[in-house]
Order: structure tokens, then C-alpha cells, then sequence
């Protein structure tokens, strides 16, 4: 069986023609399926139409959270009542094109735990798309798995890897990354992506820069360990200088023009301390979220 979760928030224009397509899709695999849809506290009456497809489908099912979660906390919710032996995720704006999960499907079949789509003719800016390669490259290097789309939702997943990122209580969580670190073989999949058609994306400059601090530090010591090595460096490196001016007030005399450079000098190791404080702050803030085992999100009606 086949499931597809697919988060929702504010979609209520695009649900319909979503709903059709897929079903055209799946029927067409020949397999069972169900369709998890996750209202993540949508406002604009997503809710009421998603109540209409179940009554009128019986493979939809409707998990409703009752306030907006974030896109990962939705698709997590979705996963943790799915019931099928694979489970495929996709965005319900309709960028994701149903007809592709065929292809994801073929390349499970071909053996591996997860596969990803990857965005080809991208319909987004110039600016997402080259943060997005910046993102990419950290993220393969951090979770170890080359891939060159992790940002793309449309993926497949064996029910073994499912279970495995559902079993993770971390509050943080971005669920491709977490799912290449279970999976023992992945593959991607060139899939086409549309332009938005209703409403706007819901990532704006902010929210994908949270998205980033939470790859990064959720998945690695990385940036702390740099801040400790170059704290190293710039401590030897003002070790040196301290021995330099000391031999040169031998021989030179003492001087008073340098004072300024001294004050670009401070400036410089002040920035430092500041970052390294920084992103001491912010591991000690994720313990901090973690030792509070707050839900990651809550669920406020299903339809089954
Ligand atoms: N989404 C969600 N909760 C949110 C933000 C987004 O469930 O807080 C859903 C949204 O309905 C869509 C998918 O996540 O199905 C991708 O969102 P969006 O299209 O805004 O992101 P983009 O395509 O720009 O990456
Ligand atoms: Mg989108």
C-alpha cells in the first residue's frame, strides 16, 4: 500500500484539482492507497474541503492540527498514521506535479530506501534558487549524502526509514536530511516543478534562514567546532603580534600611532566572542527545547 501525506496550509484553491490528479495517479499504480492530507491551521477554509473530499473519497483522510506547526511538524504528523509500506510526501500547492510519484516509486522498487526528486526548470527566483545550492552543499557535507536537491518535497520512503525519523522526539526537524541518515541506499529522481498558481510561498527570507541554523545545528557540531578553531588561531595569531610589538619597542621605542590599529585589532576579537557566544547560545537554546520534550505539534480532530 501506498500512502501520500501531504502538509496543508491555506491551499484551499489548489485542493481540488490536487485531490483529482492524484487519484488519477495512484489508480493508475494499480496499487492500494490512502491520502493523508494535514491542515497545519489553515485559515481559509482548506479545512471544509478537505472534510468534502473525505466524505466523498473514502482513501483521504484528514489529521487537522489545531494551529500552524511548520511544514515538517505537519508532514511528521502525517507520517505518524500512515499506513503504508511506502510513504510519499508532496507539497499541496501543485509545484510537486502528482503525475511524477510513478517515478519515485520505480526507483524504491529498484531497491533503494528513499528516493528524492530533485527540481528540474526550478520555477522559483533567482535569489531561493542560489541559496538553495548554498543550502544543498552544506547539507550533503553535514549529513553525509550527496544530493543536489534537499529542499524538494516530493520524495518517496520505504515504511523502515519512515519509522525510523517518526521515532526521533527531537523538536527540530528537517525530514529529508533525517531520512538520508537512515537510509541505507537513496536515489534521486529528476522531477518537473510548476510555478506557483495560487497565493505565495511561505518561506520568506526568515523562515528559511531558521530552516538553515536548524539543518545545521540539528545535524552538526560543525559551526561550534569552527568558532573553536578559528578562537584558536586568532589566539596565536595575537600571541605572535604581542611578541612582534614587544621586540619592536626594543627597538624601536614606544609608539603612540598604532593606537587606532589596536582599536581595529579589539573590534576584531570582540566580533569573534560575540559569535562564538552566539552559537553557544543557540546549542545551549536547542538543549534547552529538547530537555523540554514540548509535543511538536497537536492534533486536533482526524478523519479516518
Ligand atoms: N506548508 C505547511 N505549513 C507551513 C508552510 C507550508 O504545511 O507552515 C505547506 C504548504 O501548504 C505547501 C508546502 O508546505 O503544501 C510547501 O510550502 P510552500 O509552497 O510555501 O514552500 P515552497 O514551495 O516555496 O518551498
Ligand atoms: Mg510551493
Amino acid at each position: 500500500m501506498i500512502s501520500v501525506v501531504i502538509p496543508v496550509f491555506n491551499e484551499a484553491r489548489s485542493l481540488a484539482d490536487l485531490h483529482h490528479r492524484l487519484a488519477q495517479t495512484l489508480k493508475e499504480t494499480g496499487e492500494a492507497y490512502e491520502v493523508v492530507f494535514v491542515d497545519d491551521g489553515s485559515t481559509d477554509g482548506s479545512i471544509e474541503i478537505l472534510r468534502a473530499l473525505h466524505a466523498q473519497d473514502r482513501t483521504v483522510r484528514v489529521v487537522r492540527l489545531n494551529r500552524n506547526w511548520g511544514q515538517h511538524a505537519a508532514v511528521l504528523a502525517g507520517m505518524e498514521r500512515a499506513c503504508g509500506d511506502v510513504v510519499v510526501t508532496l507539497d499541496a500547492d501543485l509545484q510537486n506535479p502528482p503525475e511524477e510519484i510513478p517515478r519515485l516509486l520505480a526507483a524504491l522498487a529498484a531497491g533503494h530506501d528513499v528516493a528524492g526528486g530533485r527540481r528540474v526548470g526550478r520555477r522559483d527566483g533567482v535569489l531561493r534558487r542560489l541559496a538553495s545550492w548554498a543550502v544543498n552543499r552544506v547539507t550533503s557535507a553535514v549529513v553525509g549524502v550527496r544530493m543536489r536537491d534537499y529542499g524538494c518535497m516530493l520524495r518517496a520512503y520505504r515504511r523502515s526509514v519512515v519509522e525510523r525519523i517518526v521515532a526521533c522526539q527531537e523538536a527540530a526537524q528537517f525530514i529529508p536530511a533525517l531520512a538520508n541518515t537512515f537510509a541505507g541506499s537513496v536515489a534521486e529522481v529528476p522531477v518537473a516543478h510548476d510555478a506557483r498558481e495560487h497565493g505565495r510561498s511561505r518561506y520568506g527570507l526568515f523562515r528559511l534562514l531558521r530552516l538553515c541554523f536548524d539543518l545545521l545545528t540539528g545535524f552538526s557540531l560543525l559551526p561550534i567546532q569552527v568558532v573553536s578553531l578559528t578562537g584558536m588561531l586568532v589566539a596565536v595569531l595575537g600571541l605572535a603580534f604581542g611578541l612582534f610589538l614587544g621586540l619592536r619597542r626594543l627597538i624601536v621605542g614606544p609608539e603612540v600611532e598604532g593606537v587606532f590599529t589596536l582599536f581595529a585589532i579589539l573590534f576584531f576579537f570582540v566580533g569573534l566572542q560575540i559569535l562564538a557566544l552566539g552559537l553557544i547560545g543557540e546549542y545551549v537554546g536547542r538543549i534547552y527545547q529538547e530537555v523540554r520534550r514540548r509535543p511538536r505539534y497537536v492534533v486536533s480532530e482526524v478523519l479516518d
